[in-house]
C-alpha cells in the first residue's frame, strides 16, 4: 500500500511516499481503508523526534476517517463497508488509572499515529473498540478534521475547566484546530467567549462565535480584556501558547479563575506569583486528550451539526511535506486534512 513514512527524525524533508506492506487486523482489530487523515501539531512533534518509542519507518496521522474493509478475529457489531472515524486513544484497561475511570492517564497509554502506526496510508489497523460510525450527512474530510482537536477541547473546556453557562472564557491561539473547537464548545455551553488571534484571522474567529476578538499583534489583550470586563477578568483561560502568553493570560483571570493548559508551543517555563494564587483563589489545571466517553459525546455533537470542524485545506497524500510546512509556519486556519484515497 501507499504510505507517507519517515525513517529518521528531522524536518519535512524526511517524509516520503513509499510502498509498504498492508497491515493485517489481529484479534479485536479491524482494517480501515483510509479516506482522509487530518494533521495535528502532534505530527510535527513526532516527526522532529519526541522522547517516545515509535516504530521505524513510522506512519503518522492520529485523525482517521475511512471505510471498514476487514474484521479481525472476535470482532462483531461491525461490517465491511461501514463509514467510520477513529478515537486515537488506546489504554490498557487494567492499570490503576484505567480502573479509576481515567483511561487517558493510563500507565500504558498510546496514541494512534504517535506510538502506533497512523492513518497517512491507504490502510490502517485499529482496535474495533475505537470505531465511531459516521452518519451519511458528514463527509470523510469533515469527520477526519474532528477527533483530536474536538476531544482535547471538550475535555479541557467542559471536564477539566468546568465551564458553566454565563461564565466568561478566554481562548488563545484562535486559529488553531483545538482553539477553533474550544470557541464553539464554549458558545454551545452558553459562555461569553473572548479569543486572541492574528490579524489575518480576526473575522473568521468572530464567525466561529467569539464575542470579543483581540489582535495579538496590535494590542496587549490582557489590558483590553480587563477594560472590557470592567476590571473583573474571565473565569477560565484555555491555552497552549505557554511561556509567551503566560503573563497576559494570568492577568486575565477573575477571582476563582481557572487556567487550563493543553500544550506549551512557545516554551514550558513560566513564573507564577503565588500571592495571586491564594489571594484570588486561582487554579492551574492541566489537560491532555480525552476518555472514550468524552470522544463519543463530542463526536455526537459534531455529527448532529452543533459543532463544526474547520477545514483549512485538503491536500493529497503526495503533498505531505507541504502540509507539515503549513502547520509549522502557523499559516493554517483550522485543520490541514490529507486525502489518502477517494
Ligand atoms: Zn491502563
Amino acid at each position: 500500500m501507499r504510505a507517507a513514512v519517515f525513517h529518521e527524525f528531522g524536518g519535512p524533508e524526511v517524509l516520503r511516499i513509499e510502498s509498504v506492506e498492508t497491515p493485517k487486523p489481529g484479534p479485536g482489530e479491524v482494517l480501515i481503508e483510509v479516506r482522509n487523515s487530518a494533521l495535528n501539531h502532534l505530527d510535527v512533534w513526532v516527526r522532529r523526534g519526541l522522547p517516545i518509542e515509535t516504530t521505524m519507518p513510522h506512519i503518522g496521522g492520529s485523525d482517521i476517517a475511512g471505510v471498514v474493509r476487514e474484521l479481525g478475529p472476535g470482532v462483531d457489531g461491525w461490517e465491511p463497508g461501514a463509514r467510520v472515524v477513529i478515537d486515537p486513544s488506546i489504554s490498557c484497561g487494567h492499570c490503576e488509572w484505567c480502573r479509576r475511570g481515567e483511561p487517558n492517564l493510563c500507565d500504558h497509554y498510546a496514541i494512534i499515529g504517535e506510538h502506533l502506526q497512523g492513518g497517512l496510508a491507504e490502510y490502517a489497523v485499529v482496535p474495533a473498540a475505537n470505531l465511531f460510525r459516521i452518519p451519511d450527512s458528514i463527509d470523510f474530510a469533515t469527520a477526519a478534521a474532528a477527533p483530536l482537536a474536538f476531544l482535547t477541547a471538550w475535555r479541557g473546556i467542559r471536564t477539566r475547566g468546568r465551564l458553566r453557562p454565563g461564565e466568561a472564557v478566554l481562548v488563545t491561539g484562535g486559529s488553531g484546530g483545538v482553539a477553533s473547537a474550544a470557541i464553539q464548545i464554549a458558545k454551545h455551553i452558553g459562555a461569553e467567549v473572548h479569543a486572541v488571534t492574528t490579524t489575518d484571522h480576526l473575522e473568521r474567529v468572530r464567525a466561529l462565535g467569539a464575542d470579543h476578538v483581540y489582535d495579538r499583534a496590535t494590542s496587549d489583550y490582557s489590558r483590553e480584556l480587563w477594560q472590557r470586563t470592567n476590571k473583573r477578568g474571565v473565569d477560565l483561560v484555555f491555552d497552549s501558547v505557554g511561556e509567551a502568553a503566560w503573563k497576559q493570560n494570568t492577568r486575565c483571570l477573575a477571582k476563582l479563575g481557572r487556567i487550563v493548559i493543553y500544550g506549551a508551543t512557545t516554551g514550558p517555563r513560566v513564573e507564577l506569583d503565588l500571592r495571586h494564587v491564594f489571594w484570588k483563589q486561582l487554579e492551574v489545571i492541566g489537560t491532555t486528550m480525552a476518555t472514550p466517553e468524552e470522544f463519543r459525546e463530542v463526536m455526537g455533537l459534531v455529527f448532529s451539526g452543533k459543532l463544526k470542524p474547520v477545514v483549512d485545506v485538503v491536500l493529497p497524500l503526495e503533498q505531505i511535506r507541504e502540509a507539515h510546512e503549513r502547520i509549522e509556519a502557523g499559516r493554517q486556519f483550522g485543520k490541514v486534512v490529507i486525502e489518502v484515497s477517494r
